[in-house]
């Protein structure tokens, strides 16, 4: 385990004038980059050759700097590490980085400063302890069944890890389950399985508002909401397809993000979900959620929003508002993104001489 004492001291020896700002150049990362030098850091993007040229294809959202890795295990390596902290690094981690160099090694292993606390790592990727940190929150969620016997109303039955939906179905009953659960063992392998999760479907309209934590100023900020594309559920209705059909063709792999925004009348609940969010964090793992953090629910017609997953980093919905939101240009005078507000934390810790309770 990496401990905070380890962080504290690499970021001692850092110069808080020269610290540089990188991620993996994948998921949001144009939209970091192009943040981290609105708000005058250096960029470092850890890229593999093949991603390079379409990254140089933005001169404005392209980092200064990048260190090319054939495979993305050598981001463990002691040598890179090294090379990042020659180059006072501090890593954004978001939801392709995690993926790629793995949460359990980001927290063992990885000795780089990052954004963020990292204990939140494992509340996310865990969907036992994420929906304990939900249910800690007392908001909403949908029920949750432990057997398959047990099921007795629409569910959508979940794998474990972040995999954009990868694999998931719907069922009704313990029969449909163990039919598809069989056409599922035929498709994956059986590792990917082997945790399941079955949780109520719940009908209504998906909103996934995008929020920020900020420590410094102590303020929980709406950024902006994004509703996902998914296919091919998100399709199926052109077809006219039947809710035969749709149980059976229905998938949950994201293609896209859509801009949305809730009636203005509902913009309370919202702030009372992340609010909830970021105390019941606090409360289980200090100095809980740091940062961006994305709270996946659906609204039902009663105007109650019912939350199934936290994404506990920047979420790739944000790509919908490099300059700004809906939501941001109430929050700042200057167009404000996500990525640049993760570099304007850094940059208001520097100034207040907090660095070490945003990076960790
Ligand atoms: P990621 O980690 O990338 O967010 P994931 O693999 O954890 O993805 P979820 O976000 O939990 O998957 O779900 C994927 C999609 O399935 C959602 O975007 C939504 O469309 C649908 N979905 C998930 N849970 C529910 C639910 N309880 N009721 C209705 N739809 C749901």
């Amino acid at each position: 385990m990496i401990e905070k004492s380890e962080i504290d001291e690499a970021l001692r020896r850092y110069d808080s004038r020269k610290i540089t700002v990188a991620t993996l150049c994948s998921h949001s990362a144009l939209q970091i980059f192009f943040g981290a030098k609105q708000e005058g850091f250096r960029t470092i993007g850890i890229c593999k050759p093949e991603t390079k040229k379409a990254y140089d294809s933005f001169p404005l959202g392209k980092p200064e700097e990048y260190l090319i890795v054939k495979s993305y295990d050598e981001i463990l390596s002691d040598a890179f590490q090294e090379e990042l902290l020659k180059r006072n690094a501090v890593i954004i981690p978001h939801g392709s980085f995690v993926e790629y160099v793995g949460a359990k090694n980001l927290e063992k292993k990885f000795f780089v400063p990052m954004f963020g606390n990292r204990k939140v790592l494992d509340w996310e990727g865990d969907r036992d302890k994420e929906m304990f940190w939900l249910k800690k929150a007392g908001i909403p969620l949908p029920k949750t069944f432990e057997s398959p016997e047990d099921i007795d109303r629409l569910c959508v039955i979940k794998f474990h890890g972040a995999k954009g939906g990868k694999g998931f179905f719907l069922a009704e009953s313990g029969e449909e389950f163990e039919e598809k659960m069989e056409e599922a063992r035929k498709k994956f392998p059986e590792a990917e399985l082997s945790k399941h999760f079955i949780q109520e479907y719940i009908l209504g309209v998906r909103y996934y508002p995008h929020y920020f934590y900020s420590p410094i100023l102590n303020r929980i900020e709406l950024f902006s909401i994004d509703r996902r594309d998914e296919s091919n559920i998100d399709g199926l209705h052109r077809i006219g397809a039947t809710k035969d059909e749709i149980q059976s063709f229905g998938s949950y792999v994201v293609t896209g993000n859509l801009p949305v925004v809730v009636r203005e009348s509902l913009l309370p609940k919202l702030f009372d979900i992340g609010g909830r969010v970021v105390k019941a964090s606090l409360d289980l793992f200090a100095p809980g959620m740091i940062g961006p953090f994305c709270v996946e629910s659906v609204c039902r017609d009663d105007l109650e929003f019912i939350t199934f997953e936290v994404s506990a980093r920047i979420v790739a919905g944000t790509n919908l508002y490099p300059l700004g939101s809906q939501y941001s240009c109430y929050l700042f005078e200057e167009p404000m993104s996500t990525g640049r507000r993760i570099s304007r934390e850094i940059n208001l810790a520097i100034k207040d001489k907090r660095l070490a309770d945003v990076i960790f």
